[in-house]
């Protein structure tokens, strides 16, 4: 095991890293912004380094100032978290080559599977299902993107190969409007990601999310840790996740897990990693894979008992994974609320400082956060402060329990969407469970259309 691991992130992520590693017997450096100076988790770490002012790409981004943290406190490896460097190949790869462990897959694999055409190829190569599509990169033939778009069926869906967070995809319903959003979805990916590939997929009107969690060590095993349900999402961004997903099969997961853990040996995958796809009619559509662990894990580990973020540690220290796939078993069900500090109702970040905190507790409630009262919520950084996660025997307790702990949870000073949660989890459709990855645009759209009449 590593003595001393460097954290290069921020936030509720940093804090469950360190956790991770004093469970671990690893001493932590954290590095920080002049922002989050005086977060309690950099306080609580063994050492930390100053890498920057607040801006991200001085400080978050700052691959010189972060490996030369490494170096002067001879840490051993970096866990990048997620967000920031976690999924930079070219971050990756200067670790390695400094003499560090990336807390990671290998930079090729980060490479392979961040480039959007290049994981599909790899994807349907290890027999996992994908978004029927282009096969690959648009070229420039307009004609045959036309025959592309023809045989694939309308709508469909515009996407740049290096697009990330939601961003670099465009909807097309017609022939007449193809062509302009491939040019101006070429023009948004070349200036956002500086890469102007892109591809087409038939796009799904009413699917669900949902993701394979896997866990994989350099030694050629690989384990499936079932799946998480993802749907509730504002502008492609995940407001509450759950495991398992309602109301789909348990053989249905066993397979399509199966085919996950094999498509990691193929690959020689190492770490924690997600496979993501859209879910409709019975079938699983993979759209992309992330090489990092992911903010809705705690999920998975509350179902299955299993801690992702030590196994990832381990398995970046050499270890074989001390379980085998018969001995993952699920039990319960689990269900995450991110809290952003947000107004709930226009979505606007509230940063701010927190002046009366009170988190939730109570049997299966767990909150992951740095936040607590007098901390200032920075105007840098991604909004989310808090994620707390509810534990149940049963999907119904699980619910009822996250309503009791918003109902406890009091933030004071900033705004938070903790309201909104409380709507969704009274939400009809949210309590049958199965809703579309559309479903909260569209609830939070009529809401307006109310408003807009009644005012
Ligand atoms: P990103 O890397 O930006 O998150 P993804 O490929 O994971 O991009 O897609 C993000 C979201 O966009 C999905 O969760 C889904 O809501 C929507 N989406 C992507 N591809 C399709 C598709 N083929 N059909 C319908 N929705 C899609």
């Amino acid at each position: 095991m590593f003595e001393k691991i460097l954290i290069a992130n921020r936030g509720e992520i940093a804090l469950r890293v360190q956790r991770a590693c004093r469970e671990l017997g690893v001493k932590t450096v954290v590095v920080h912004s002049e922002a989050d100076r005086d977060a309690k988790y950099v306080k609580l770490a063994d050492e930390s380094v100053c890498i920057g002012p607040a801006p991200s790409a001085q400080s978050y981004l700052n691959v010189p100032a972060i490996i030369s943290a490494a170096e002067v406190t001879d840490a051993q490896a970096i866990h990048p978290g997620y967000g920031f460097l976690s999924e930079n190949a070219d971050f990756a790869e200067r670790v390695e080559s400094s003499g560090f462990v990336f807390i990671g897959p290998k930079a090729e694999t980060i490479r392979r599977m961040g480039d959007k055409v290049s994981a599909k190829d790899a994807m349907r190569a290890a027999g996992v299902p994908c978004v029927p599509g282009s096969d690959g990169a648009l070229n420039d033939d307009p004609a045959e993107i036309s025959r592309i778009a023809k045989s694939i069926g309308y709508p469909v869906i515009i996407k740049a190969s290096g697009g990330g967070g939601g961003r670099g995809m465009r909807v097309v319903h017609t022939e007449a409007a193809l062509l302009n959003a491939v040019a101006m979805t070429q023009a948004e990916a070349q200036s956002a990601f500086g890469n102007p590939v892109v591809y087409m997929e038939k796009y799904l009107e009413n699917p669900r999310h949902v993701e394979i969690q896997i866990l994989a060590d350099q030694h050629g095993n690989a384990v499936h840790l079932g799946e998480r349900d993802c749907s509730m999402q504002r502008r492609h961004q995940k407001i509450i996740e759950e495991a398992p997903a309602p109301l789909i099969p348990a053989r249905h997961i066993v397979r399509i897990g199966e085919r996950c853990a094999e498509a990691c040996r193929k690959i020689g995958y190492r770490g924690a990693g997600t496979f993501e796809f859209l879910y409709e009619k019975n079938e699983f559509y993979f759209i992309e894979m992330n090489t990092r662990i992911q903010v809705e894990h705690p999920v998975t580990e509350l179902i299955t008992g299993i801690d992702i973020v030590q196994a990832q540690i381990r398995v970046a220290a050499g270890e074989k994974l001390g379980f085998k796939q018969r001995d993952v078993s699920f039990r319960g069900h689990a269900i995450e609320c991110r809290i952003n500090a947000e107004d709930p109702y226009t979505f606007t970040p509230f940063p701010g400082k927190i002046s009366v905190y009170h988190p939730p507790g109570g049997p299966g409630v767990r909150v992951d956060s740095h936040i607590y009262q007098g901390y200032v919520v920075p105007p840098y950084y991604d909004s989310m402060v808090a994620k707390v996660i509810a534990y149940g025997d049963t999907r119904g307790q699980a619910i009822r329990r996250m309503r009791i702990a918003l109902s406890e949870m009091g933030v004071e000073g900033i705004k938070t969407n903790i309201p909104l949660h409380q709507e969704l989890l009274l939400d009809a459709l949210f309590v049958k469970g199965g809703a579309s990855i559309h479903y909260l645009e569209q609830k939070l759209a009529a809401q307006g259309e109310v408003k807009k009449q009644t005012t």
